[in-house]
């Protein structure tokens, strides 16, 4: 079953997009099934059930961490978490850039920006956003690299506005490449699209879709 939905997913997807396959709530074995098939990066929204299914799983999975991260929690990833989907304050880049410091790693960070129109989504505002790299005091953190922005649409039926809070995130980053990464490689990823509507953050140039229930099922809490 998943690795028949995994299949059916990964055959709608551009070969360059990254699909980040969201394991959260579901067992290691999932995740193994998952593994077995060939995917191999994973993505967790709590760092306690993340560390826990690292050491019951391959070392070579890349794991994403997508969920709002406590500062308490920020050294249990950082030996081994491949990328950071939700930075969203200078305060947690500099947190994370500390601990990275003592591991001696350097980690992908991207920017969660709040598109959406629930309150209750953390990140940026877009404003926000272009002021803290204005202010520049992320340029001085040498264990963290920016490589792009992650951003969650509206829970709606509504496609129109859907494509609009995607098309504002694409519009977002083009705006900070051109104005703080020009010359940064690094920064290249658009992370939004989830398994209800990653076709139209597909649309919109998504580079790194983050889909859960579509391949592992809907989640039990
Ligand atoms: C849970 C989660 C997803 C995956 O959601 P699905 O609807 O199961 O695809 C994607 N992104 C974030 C930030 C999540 O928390």
């Amino acid at each position: 079953m998943i690795v028949e939905q995994l299949k059916r997913i990964k055959d709608t997807l551009p070969p360059e997009v990254c699909l980040v396959a969201v394991s959260k709530f579901h067992p290691a074995e999932s995740i193994r099934e998952a593994y077995d098939a060939g995917q191999r990066v994973f993505g967790e929204s709590k760092a306690q059930e993340l560390v826990q299914k690292k050491t019951l799983l391959p070392d070579d999975i890349q794991w994403h961490f997508i969920g709002h991260l406590q500062s308490n929690k920020i050294k249990y990833i950082v030996p081994f978490v491949a990328m950071i989907h939700s930075i969203d304050s200078f305060k947690l880049l500099a947190e994370v850039d500390k601990f990275a410091a003592k591991e001696n790693r350097i980690i992908n960070c991207l920017l969660q920006i709040h598109v959406a129109k629930e309150e209750t989504k953390f990140g940026f505002s877009p404003d926000e956003c272009v002021g803290m790299l204005r202010e520049g005091l992320w340029r001085g953190l040498k264990n963290i690299r920016i490589c792009g922005i992650m951003g969650m649409a509206s829970l709606t039926e509504d496609q129109t506005q859907i494509r609009e809070e995607f098309a504002t995130l694409a519009s977002l980053f083009r705006d900070l490449k051109e104005m703080f990464f020009a010359d940064d490689a690094a920064f290249k990823e658009i992370s939004m699209g989830m398994s209800h509507d990653y076709q139209l953050a597909l649309e919109k140039g998504s580079t790194m879709v983050r889909i859960g229930s579509s391949i592992f099922g809907e989640r039990v809490y």
